[in-house]
């Protein structure tokens, strides 16, 4: 790290969700947690024991849809042999005093997201990857007028064991389920707050701000000044019609967020050409990414207005959003016991070493 950069010690709040904030704590001797080792990368395009490859496919439950159809799929959605999720029963909700239950009703199942076994997110072709969002827009359209009960339809990619991924392969999962995660939930609320007393959606702002800023680029040996650019501070990358943001209040050390640049509060409103810049700049992102990292393991997830919420405003209010989570380190007691996480490098330095990254 350069020695320019100096040590921070602050407790910074959420501007979306202030009662998550966030110790930024970066001095040397702040090493409060263990670190999760990168993965050893498996580039095998194929496993014979794999479920998910191409062959195996009597190996998973039966195709709930391929991409494309017929033999040689490139992307393919098959239920989850445990889902945590499931509409083989439904259960009547319960309350017996403090103890109240709702019916774990639901949907779960598995994207395969790319035949090749091993492959990175960032080897993967941009066409693809727009073919792999459009498939998760797709099957999350279907999965809400399928059954009114289904509140949220989460997507989410793990990618390694410290990630909670089972299976090597590549793949992402949906889960439909009769609540809204209080996280999106938070999110709803207090942005909606916001704009009952802005009238501006707080997303928009926070992408307004981090375009204001200017940012020096020093080179990291000789500590002079390489480049003088006027994208802000927390921006590591950006597209036509997106931007990936380092949150000013960053839980996670490498975690970044991608957002469309107008305003749009529904995924399932997002057009083929947003789709496409979406994937320029997410595997643009998770090359950085790799690039300082090594192989990072991570979660992605997506954040879109849940359906069925009674809120005129949410339209105006809320803002869709891509959180990317590297897991480089695993969360001590005191953050898990107190919920303050705590982040030894700041933000805007970690930004800095990301955008610093030449990519193709
Ligand atoms: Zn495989
Ligand atoms: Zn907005
Ligand atoms: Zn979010």
């Amino acid at each position: 790290m350069a020695d320019t950069e100096k040590t921070i010690r602050e407790i910074r709040i959420n501007p979306i969700v202030p009662s998550e904030s966030v110790l930024v704590a970066t001095a040397r001797s702040m090493r409060p947690k263990k670190a999760e080792e990168p993965l050893a990368r498996d580039t095998r395009a194929h496993v014979d024991t794999c479920p998910f490859c191409r062959g195996n496919e009597g190996m998973t439950p039966p195709a709930i849809a391929a991409y494309p159809e017929g033999g040689d799929w490139d992307i393919r959605i098959v239920q989850n042999l445990y889902p945590v999720l499931g509409d083989d029963r439904e259960n009547p909700a319960l309350t017996f005093g403090l103890q109240q239950t709702i019916d774990g009703y639901g949907r779960h199942e598995v994207i395969i997201d790319h035949h090749s076994h091993g492959i990175a997110i960032k080897e993967m072709s941009e066409t693809h990857l727009a073919r792999l969002f459009s498939v998760y827009r797709e099957r999350m359209q279907q999965l809400y007028t399928s059954n009114k009960r289904l509140r949220y339809v989460f997507v989410f990619k793990n990618y390694g064991p410290a990630a909670g991924a089972s299976i090597a392969h590549t793949h992402s999962q949906i889960i439909a389920m009769p609540v809204v995660p209080d996280n999106v939930q938070d999110e709803v609320e207090n942005s909606r707050r916001f704009y009952q007393k802005h009238q501006r959606c707080i997303f928009c702002s926070l992408i307004d701000e981090a375009l204001t800023f200017e940012a020096t680029l020093y080179d990291r040996e000789s500590g002079e000044i390489r480049r003088k650019i006027d994208v802000g501070q927390f921006v590591v990358e950006r597209g036509q019609k997106f931007i990936a943001i380092k949150p000013f209040a960053s839980r996670f050390e490498w975690e970044l967020h991608i957002l469309p640049l107008a305003h749009q509060s529904d995924f399932l409103a997002a057009t083929p050409e947003d789709i496409a810049d979406l994937a320029r700049v997410l595997r643009r992102t998770m090359a950085r990414l790799d690039a300082v990292l090594g192989n990072a393991q991570y979660n992605y997830f997506l954040h879109s207005l849940p359906h069925g919420t009674d809120c005129s405003d949410c339209n105006a209010s809320y803002h869709w959003h891509l959180e990317i989570c590297p897991r480089t380190s695993i969360p001590s007691g005191f953050e898990l016991g107190s919920g303050l996480f705590v982040n030894t490098i700041s933000p805007e330095a970690a930004a800095a070493r990301l955008r610093a990254v030449r990519i193709d």
